[in-house]
């Protein structure tokens, strides 16, 4: 059996006036931030998305739906990752798992990580077993811990039956 591993990373910055977006789902920034970006700005979605495009050497996200293509202003950052599964899909490739960290000081995420694990294995066509997301602060360090943004890391691996 063929196996590919592949990692991806993210940031976006927390500005007023933009929705906070994490995994599909809509969060309350006690602060009233939001991501920053040309798309929805899911920092998470994203940081996957280049895993799974990375383990099959298919460049990344942004050769895919770049940001100065007007298509993709707005765009639901898991409707993307649907189409990235299309192109794992189409070339034969599974995926066995993937695992996600988001790098956030605030909010809370614990009460949303099952509902984001559910919204992404959903369009992935996986079951939530296969996807983890975890959080951690950044223990008020650097940009994340001054909350100037949101990161996410992410890996995937991949197999050919
Ligand atoms: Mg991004």
């Amino acid at each position: 059996m063929d196996l590919r591993v592949g990692n991806g990373y993210d940031i976006h910055r927390l500005v007023p006036g933009r929705p906070l977006i994490l995994g599909g789902q809509t969060l309350e920034h006690p602060a009233g931030l939001g991501l920053d970006g040309h798309s929805d700005a899911d920092v998470l979605v994203h940081a996957l998305m280049d895993a799974l495009l990375g383990a099959l050497s298919l460049g990344d996200i942004g050769k895919y739906f770049p940001p100065t293509d007007p298509k993709w202003k707005g765009a639901d950052s898991l409707v993307l990752l649907e189409q990235v599964m299309g192109l794992v899909r189409e070339r034969g490739w599974r995926v066995v798992n993937v695992d996600t960290v988001v790098i956030a000081e605030r909010p809370k995420l614990k009460p949303h990580i099952e509902s984001m694990r559910a919204a992404i294995a959903a369009r992935m066509g996986l079951e939530p077993d296969q996807v983890g997301v975890k959080a951690t602060t950044n223990e008020k360090l650097g940009a994340e811990g001054r909350e100037e943004g949101i990161s996410s890391q992410a890996v995937a691996l991949l197999y050919k039956p």
